[in-house]
């Protein structure tokens, strides 16, 4: 796998990057990323020590990096974190709206209570406008600016997660991004959405490792495998260079096929198999349902996610 970034040709020289939620996780990969291809940085997040740490490593690379804790489901911070930046860099070229958190306790949603949904909401949608807004104003004057939106693909689609608010917030994350990049189009200002399937990061790792939802969700996912953050630092620097001009208020799907798939994608039909092993079947039918007993064995023995009954033998 490449190293984070490394494809643009230092083409983020001489540009200034805020990126929320750099502390860790995708964030940490972003800084890194845009280091590398030679910008400046501005990096916030509640944490400041290890802020501090991902500010030393990029500036290792070269870059100058300001660091301004705060919270993004705060309206000063928020200022402040941009008024800061912009009085240490001059200007701000690209906003990474990263930040987020999700809630993997898995409460369905005729029982979410309010405390959770409006702390999600806080964070996820109203943390992620204002810093579309403080920026945008900022770029807007300077008729030049990229923002990119972290969403999700559970911003586009249902899922069985039991992550209400957190699909709430990011499909609505991913409204507001059609809704601005059309607004601030002609002004010079573009706008877009990434939206990663799962990467293991802090936000999902309980579930995917302790759980071992990794499997599962890698079954459902055409590519069979869930993304690494390389994946992900280099779609969001597309968007947000100038490589990307001509784009805005794109949602782009990073998700190995996931969404293509209706997200109903999962484990490999038995057909596969037998394909494998026989000339294809295709054209000529499929006579029923004739599986195998290794393949009920592998149904029986339990599959997080196979929800539909299993017909008789
Ligand atoms: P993560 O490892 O949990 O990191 C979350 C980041 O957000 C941290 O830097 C955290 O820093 C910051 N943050 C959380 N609450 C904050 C607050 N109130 N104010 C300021 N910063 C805050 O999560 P991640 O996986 O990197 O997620 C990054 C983004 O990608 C999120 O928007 C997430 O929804 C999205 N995403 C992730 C995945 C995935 O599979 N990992 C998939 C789809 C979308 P502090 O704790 O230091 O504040």
């Amino acid at each position: 796998m490449a190293s984070h970034g490394g494809a643009y040709m230092g083409q983020f020289s001489g540009k200034t990057v805020l990126i929320t939620g750099a502390s860790y996780g995708l964030g940490e990969g972003f800084a890194e990323g845009f280091a590398k291809e030679g910008a400046d940085l501005i990096l916030t997040a509640r944490s400041t020590e290890l802020l501090n740490s991902v500010a030393d490593r990029c500036r290792t690379m070269g870059s100058k990096v300001t660091v301004v804790p705060g919270d993004v489901s705060i309206e000063e911070d928020v200022i402040r974190v941009v008024q800061t930046g912009i009085k240490e860099h001059g200007k701000i070229d690209v906003l990474i709206n990263n930040a987020g958190v999700s809630d993997m306790r898995g409460v369905s949603p005729e029982n979410f209570d309010m405390t959770t949904w409006n702390w999600i909401m806080s964070i996820d949608l109203n943390g992620a406008f204002m810093y579309m807004r403080e920026c945008g104003k900022h770029m807007l004057e300077r008729k030049s600016g990229s923002i990119v939106n972290i969403c999700s693909i559970m911003g586009s689609g249902a899922n069985e997660l039991n992550i209400i608010a957190y699909t709430a917030a990011k499909g609505a994350l991913r409204n507001l991004t059609l809704q601005l990049g059309c607004e601030w189009a002609d002004r010079g200002v573009r706008v877009n959405a990434v939206s990663p399937g799962f990467i293991i990061t802090e936000m999902v790792r309980p579930a995917l490792e302790a759980l071992g939802m990794d499997k599962w969700i890698a079954s459902r996912t055409p590519m069979r495998r869930i993304g690494e953050l390389e994946e992900i630092v280099a779609p969001v620097m597309f968007l947000a260079s100038d490589a990307a001009s001509y784009i805005t208020g794109h949602d782009l799907l990073v998700d190995g096929g996931t969404n293509a798939a209706n997200g109903y994608y999962q484990i490999p039909p038995i057909h596969h198999e037998w394909n494998a092993e026989t000339a294809p079947r295709v054209g000529q039918g499929y006579p029923g349902i004739q599986p195998r007993p290794d393949w009920y064995q592998a149904l029986s023995s339990g599959i997080p996610g196979i929800h539909y009954p299993v017909p008789e033998a």
